[in-house]
């Protein structure tokens, strides 16, 4: 089975479409979502739709349990605040509804699904370093495993005896001899330096994993962004993809 993979959508609009529009042409049997599909962008109903209409899998995000009351306002930062406060006036309470039927996340055969990290998924740790992803490879108990959170493409690779490996995000096929967990990157606010929309495909028989980067229409975001009066920093760093 051919899977897709996306995750950190934050309700940009034109950035889900040209994903999924993408997706479409690659044959994938079924998608996946890894959360964070509301917060930041300027169509968290719209994008909410999409991911509920399209994706199998559904999982919540830190910015969906921030929306839900289930983290603290105090420990999100300013920029966080003020976007959910934005993103929680538009959402109806259908909506709502649909973000409670969100999981945690979700475990099919030899593959895990979640959207920060298997250690402590409800705490939302970054896995940037060896030493997080040691942490998440303890916890994991899987071979395969597919994070978001972070925004960055990334490939920890298990090295039994040593510190994981940590490796940019590229084609590659995964060996059966090691576990993996392995960053699809974001589609909607991308900060590892390419402006550009990034997902996964994943062949789970072959264990073909592809890193697909997608050009979206960022400057009709931007504009959407700006006359929703949603901070200028998240506006700006779009086009950079920082
Ligand atoms: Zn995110």
């Amino acid at each position: 089975m051919k899977i897709a993979v996306i995750s950190d959508i934050h309700g940009n609009l034109e950035a889900l479409t040209a994903v999924l529009k993408d997706i479409e042409s690659m044959k994938v049997d079924r998608i996946h979502c890894l959360g964070d599909v509301v917060g930041y962008g300027c169509n968290p109903r719209e994008c909410l739709e999409l991911v509920t209409n399209n994706c199998e899998i559904k999982l919540v995000g830190n910015h969906e349990f921030m929306v839900m009351g289930l983290i603290p306002k105090e420990n999100c930062n300013s920029i966080a605040q003020i976007s959910l406060k934005w993103t929680r006036e538009q959402l109806t309470d259908y909506e709502m509804t649909l973000l409670e039927e969100f999981e945690i996340n979700r475990t099919e055969g030899s593959f895990h699904f979640v959207h920060a990290s298997p250690h402590e998924p409800d705490q939302w740790n970054y896995i940037l370093d060896p030493v997080q992803a040691d942490l998440a490879f303890k916890a994991l108990k899987t071979n395969y495993c597919f994070v978001g959170h972070s925004h960055i493409p990334l490939i920890c690779v298990e090295m039994v005896g040593d510190q994981p490996r940590m490796k940019t995000g590229h084609d590659f096929v995964m060996d059966e001899e090691y576990r993996y967990i392995i960053n699809v990157g974001s589609v909607g606010q991308p900060r590892d330096s390419d402006p550009n929309s990034c997902y996964v495909t994943v062949d789970t028989e072959s264990l073909d994993v592809n890193y697909r980067r997608i050009e979206y229409d960022v400057a009709k975001t931007q504009q959407k962004m700006t006359q929703a009066e949603l901070p200028e920093m998240l506006v700006k760093r779009l086009s950079i993809g920082r």
